[in-house]
This record gives C-alpha cells, structure tokens and sequence, in this order.
C-alpha cells in the first residue's frame, strides 16, 4: 500500500510508529483493520461520555439526517440548536442564559476571550488582559494558545502569542496563587480570568481543591474581572459532578463546554455567558454586535446529538453510573499506589493519574512516555502518557472487566518501562 498523505496531530511521523486503522466501536472498545480489540481507556482523548456509538445518539443523528444537514446560523435557526440551547440553560447553573455555539473546545475558549473584550468595549471601559493558571491548557489556536502554558508545544509560534498574567498553581501553598491572582486582578486593565476547573487536563492531570476554586472566582467577582470556566474537557460528569464548578457552588460568567456536549460523537461546543455579558452587545448599533462565527456553528446534526446527549443526562442515572465507575477507578490507583515507583496519585471523578518515578527529569518530552504508550498500545489499551504520567479517563460505560485489564497493563507498563535508562 502507498504511504498514507494523512497528517497526524502531535504525531512525530519521522518516528515510523504504527498507525492503527479503527474500523468501528462500541462502549469503551475499539475495533481495528487487523482484528484487534482495543480498550479506550482515555475516551479518545477526553472526549467519549457514556460510551462510542451509544444507540440513543447515534438514533438521534440518523434522524436528524433526514430532516437537516445544515444551516446558514447568522439570524437563521433550528429545532435542534433552539432545544438544545433552552436545555442547556435549564442544566447548567443558575444566571447562564445565553448560548453561542461554535464547533471545538479551542473555538469556545476563542469565543469566551472575545466575549470578555467586546463587553469591555462595549461598556466604553476597554480591558485586555487577561490572567491564566500556571500549566493551563485551553487549545491549539493562536488564542487559545496564548491563555494555554508555554513550552515546546507553541514555542514556534511564541511571538504570535498575546502576553498574560500568569497566577501560579495552587500546589502545596494555595494561599500564595491566592494572593497572586488578587494582587494582578488589582490592575485596571485586567478583562478576565479564565481557569479550568478543579482539574488541569494537558499539563498534567493537575487537581486542586474546590475550596481554592470558590475563592478564585469570589476574588474576580470582588474586582469586577469575568470568570471563565473552560469545562471542554471536566463537563458532563468527568469530575464527578455535571460541572466540575459545581463542586465549588461557582457560576462562572462565562461556561466553555465541548468534547462531552455530544457525549463526544460529533464536533460541536457552546461557550454560555450571563446576561450582563450578552446585554453589553445588545443595542440598535450594528457595530455592538458579537463578532463571530463559523461556517458550521450550530451544525443541526451535531446540536442533535447534543440533545441526545442531554435528555441521557435528564432520564438515566448518568451520575450513579459515574460514581461506580469512580469508585472502581479508585480501587485501580489504591493498588497502584502501593508501589514505590508510583508517585503522587490522584483522582477526580473518573480521572486517575499518577507519576511514574524514573528517578530523572521528565516533561513532555521524557523518553519513557513514547515506550509506555507502545507498551499500552502492544497490548490492546489505548493510553497516551503525558510524559511520565500516565492517566486514564475511560468511557463511564467500561466494564470491570476491562478496568482490570487496564490496571494490569498499567502495571505491566511500569514493569517494563520505568527499568530502562
Ligand atoms: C481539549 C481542550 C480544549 C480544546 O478543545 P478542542 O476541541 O480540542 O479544540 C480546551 N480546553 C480544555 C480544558 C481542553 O481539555
């Protein structure tokens, strides 16, 4: 066969790994070309809720495509992005009651950062700085990318990057990243904070207390900054709860949500902000207006799946289902844990994570993340370490048959891989 003209994302071609073929799903399995039954352990990159090819929304799709592919949705509208839209503000906190759709998490983090200014611009009072978390990650575009962590992932296109004020993580002392954000949301300047709730995905499965997340947003509101929580990857249940802000009792000013919205089968986001929000860009001035959009906002098949989606969330006991899952997941890292070679374990929800210890510095780039991935992947379970990281998010209808699975090769993995230089 010819060489495939296909180019990857974060796939070093040069390197000549495998590139397996899926040719369908179910659950928390994926099926490939050549007769292999992979685990999905990390939800095809954080994205699959209740499981791939779920009936219930993939009947939704089927049926949609008899009605409506797409629609022009600049003052146009739909059935599905109109229910979705009044279900969404029903299920989300209290006060979000506007809907912006766009297609990807780095698209409604986009969105949320020019929400932020144009309400600024709008009051007359411009602001345009905004202030981020230490080891955030918010997407791959220029945007997101200049709220996101900074390292060998965007140092190319560093002097494209907008400049931010950067709070530090809240680890051992959060009083200091505390401190930090209340000193810099002093400026004047200041336009927003945008955070990820309660858990940081790329840079590292970071988690922090819900305590520390109620005072972060208490402090913004103190001084008049916007709240932006950017839930693409923590929403629909990941944490434990719908929302991971939930958690802390915090409605931020503006809600990013994607990778879940349409438990993760078809590209659609939404990026929710409050009233005050939306009125700064209502007016008979046309020059007030929200100035974005894209050529598949809306897409009625994906706002389908969504509602999908969302009436699981309304009728089935999604939640017990992820307490299970959370429960057993955290049976997995107990039992991880006792090695000495595992460090610093954590949990959120149905997230476990912990360090491999090498004994040497690691970041993204350590050699053992690759060996333990081709390790995972030699034996039928997806998961992509993060460096010497290794987590696993699975779909919340994995069967504890296959959680056990993913534990052994986990420990397999830390056999076989932590042992070479
Ligand atoms: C994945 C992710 C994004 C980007 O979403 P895409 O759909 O990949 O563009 C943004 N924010 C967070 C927290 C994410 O995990």
């Amino acid at each position: 066969m010819s060489r495939s003209p296909v180019w990857h994302p974060f796939h070093q071609h040069g390197l000549h790994e495998d590139i397996p073929l899926v040719t369908h799903a179910d659950g928390a399995v994926l099926h490939t070309a050549d007769g292999r039954r992979v685990i999905d352990a990390i939800s095809s990159w954080w994205v699959t809720t209740h499981g791939h090819n779920h009936p219930r929304i993939m009947a939704a799709v089927r049926e949609q495509t008899e009605k409506l592919d797409q629609l022009i949705f600049a003052g146009w509208t739909h059935e599905p992005a109109e229910t979705l839209a009044r279900a969404l503000v029903d299920l989300m906190p209290d006060g979000l009651d506007h809907v912006f759709y766009s297609d990807s998490g780095s698209t409604a983090v986009e969105v949320a950062l020019k929400m932020a200014l144009g309400y600024w611009h709008n009051r007359g009072e411009p602001r345009h700085r905004i202030l981020v978390l230490e080891h955030s990650y918010h997407g791959d575009t220029i945007g997101a990318m200049s709220v996101g962590a900074r390292g060998v992932f965007n140092c190319a296109y560093a002097p494209l990057l907008f400049d931010v004020g950067t709070v530090p993580f809240p680890a051992a002392e959060p009083q200091l990243s505390l401190e930090a954000l209340e000193s810099a949301c002093r400026a004047s300047d200041v336009a927003a904070f945008i955070v990820e709730p309660l858990l940081l995905g790329a840079g590292g499965m970071l988690t922090y207390p819900p305590d520390v997340l109620t005072e972060m947003r208490a402090i913004c509101a103190r001084h008049g900054v916007l709240f932006i929580a950017d839930e693409v990857m923590t929403g629909w249940g990941r944490t434990g709860t719908l929302l991971a802000c939930e958690q802390a009792g915090v409605t931020p000013d503006i809600l990013c949500l994607a990778k879940g919205l349409t438990g993760g089968s078809m590209p659609l986001a939404v990026t929710m902000a409050t009233a005050p929000i939306f009125d700064a860009h209502y007016s008979a001035d046309r020059s007030k207006l929200f100035f974005h959009s894209s050529s598949f906002t809306a897409n009625p098949i994906a706002c389908a799946a969504a509602v999908a989606n969302v009436q699981m969330w309304q009728d089935e006991p999604v939640l017990k289902r992820i307490a299970t899952l959370a429960e057993r997941l955290g049976a997995v890292l107990e039992n991880l844990s006792s090695r000495p070679d595992v460090v610093n374990p954590r949990q959120c929800g149905t997230m476990i994570a912990f360090d491999v210890d090498v004994g040497v510095d690691t970041g993204y780039l350590a050699e053992i993340g690759p060996r333990m991935r081709a390790h995972f992947f030699a034996n039928d379970v997806l998961i992509r370490p993060l460096g010497n990281t290794v987590y696993a998010m699975p779909p919340y209808s994995i069967s504890q048959a296959d959680i056990d699975t993913v534990e052994q090769v986990m420990a397999s993995a830390i056999d076989t891989c932590a042992s070479q230089p």
